[in-house]
């Protein structure tokens, strides 16, 4: 018997990439942002620790890091091991949005709880839950699979579906929050299991309460299992200009105005798997493969700024493409400020600005967590002197420190410090 799985989870633990569980069951009852159950007595010593374990295969930068010790989790009932509690830890996914800066000194604790299946239905939507260790990308094609769509534009983001709360992952005109119905997460402070509804999140942009209250850092909660609602009257999102744009190269017709076309209009509605095609061949254009050229992405957040000090700084550099937010503040381009600062394929050392998206920090090959974190803080440098704007990184440094300004470079190389007085 797996004791948190057996207390709390959605689907047998063992039931990886299973199909629909049933299309009766009624959905979740809406969820308390508190709600904690105390986890029951784990089975210790049942699961190995692993000592001294070389973390550069589980990161998509393949920067070098030695993790103390290891753990994979693939029961959630792991996670209640009474000296897990007392250990200082970090949680791993897919180490996709990750800067490895140096050796972790802890216990590492990586996600690989697998299961996916449908657990609920109402007349709005389905309701489908899955293991914080399934692949997000795997997840998301399966749910098309299945019928059930919502995600597609989400389609190939890398990466683990327990991850993707935690920055609120987004891309296409979405973020996952609008269609995250709840989380389920151990506590490993309090050795309780919390539930967390949509509102407990407190999603923003690339953000949540995990990032918020610095748990991502000092993993407080690992979370087991995702719950999504996905909408029975679904409606194409098609708000980013670039998909309307590949469905025509594709042949596929599109009105703008079909987001609030009634159902019997779909004359001009992409299929939900036309959209992720859409996307997946936009993403595989303009953003490198780690597998072939080792990056976490995005490296900057867009920035946000008041409407007043975007309007002076178009008013200075005529051709900055700026998006108006809902409340009043606008979204300024991170990868085009980057461009103008003659980042955009530039190398410091073994690291470098993508030649073909300057937003892409990308490891050529040989680079540690120094390399980035100095590279990063050039780029971040000439953005603030040219436009007074600051960027910041969008993946998660670990061990958390900074830039150590007296890292130099010579012939392209950080030039070691002599350990002399
Ligand atoms: C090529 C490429 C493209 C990308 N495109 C996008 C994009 O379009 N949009 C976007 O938003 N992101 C994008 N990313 C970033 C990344 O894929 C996402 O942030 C993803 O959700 C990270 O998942 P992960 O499992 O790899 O998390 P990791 O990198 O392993 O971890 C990231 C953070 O989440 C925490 N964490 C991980 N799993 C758990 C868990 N189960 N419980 C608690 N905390 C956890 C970690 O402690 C860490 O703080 C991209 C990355 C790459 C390499």
């Amino acid at each position: 018997m797996r004791a948190m799985s057996a207390a709390r989870s959605a689907f047998p633990a063992n039931s990886s990439s299973s199909a629909a569980a049933s299309t009766t069951a009624p959905p979740q009852a809406p969820l308390a942002a508190e709600d904690s159950t105390p986890a029951v007595a784990p089975a210790p010593h049942a699961w190995p620790v692993a000592h001294s374990v070389d973390l550069s295969p589980f990161n998509t930068l393949a920067l070098p890091s030695c993790a103390a010790r290891y753990l994979k989790i693939t029961d959630p009932a792991q996670l209640t091991a009474p000296d897990i509690a007392g250990t200082r830890r970090f949680v791993l996914g897919g180490g996709s949005n990750l800067v490895l800066t140096g050796d972790i000194d802890g216990l590492v604790l990586h996600m690989a709880i697998a299961g996916k299946a449908k657990t609920g239905e109402d007349a709005e939507a389905v309701y489908v839950t899955a293991g914080a260790g399934e692949r997000w990308h795997d997840f998301v094609q399966w749910t098309l699979a299945q019928g059930w769509p919502g995600l597609e534009n989400l389609s190939l983001i890398p990466g683990t579906v327990g991850a993707a709360p935690v920055q609120n992952i987004g891309a296409y005109g979405m973020e996952v929050a609008e269609r995250i119905h709840s989380l389920t997460a151990y506590d490993l402070d309090t050795g309780t299991v919390r539930r967390f509804d949509r509102a407990a999140c407190r999603f923003a942009y690339r953000d949540s309460v995990f990032k918020q209250e610095g748990w991502h850092l000092d993993g407080r909660f690992a979370i087991t299992e995702v719950t999504f609602r996905l909408p029975k009257h679904w409606r194409p999102n098609i708000r980013y200009a670039g998909i309307a744009e590949e469905l025509a190269m594709r042949g596929i017709e599109t009105a703008m105005e079909m987001t609030t076309a009634t159902p019997a209009d779909t004359r001009h509605c992409p299929t939900p798997r036309q959209i992720a095609d859409a996307v997946i061949a936009l993403r595989r254009r303009k953003l490198p493969d780690p597998a072939v050229l080792p990056n976490a992405g995005s490296f900057f957040q867009n920035p946000v700024v008041a409407a007043t000090a975007a309007a002076t700084l178009c008013t200075a550099h005529p051709g900055l493409p700026v998006y108006p937010q809902a409340n009043g503040r606008v979204k300024l381009a991170a990868g085009w400020l980057i461009e103008q600062a003659g980042w955009k394929g530039r190398r410091l050392g073994p690291v470098g600005m993508y030649a073909h998206q300057a937003l892409a920090l990308v490891n050529h090959g040989g680079a540690r967590g120094r390399d980035v974190l100095a590279l990063a803080h050039a780029v971040q440098n000439d953005v603030r002197r040219i436009f007074g704007v600051e960027l910041t990184p969008e993946p998660v440094y670990m061990p958390n420190i900074a830039f150590d300004p007296s890292d130099t470079y010579e012939n392209g190389t950080l030039r070691e410090k002599s350990t002399e007085q």
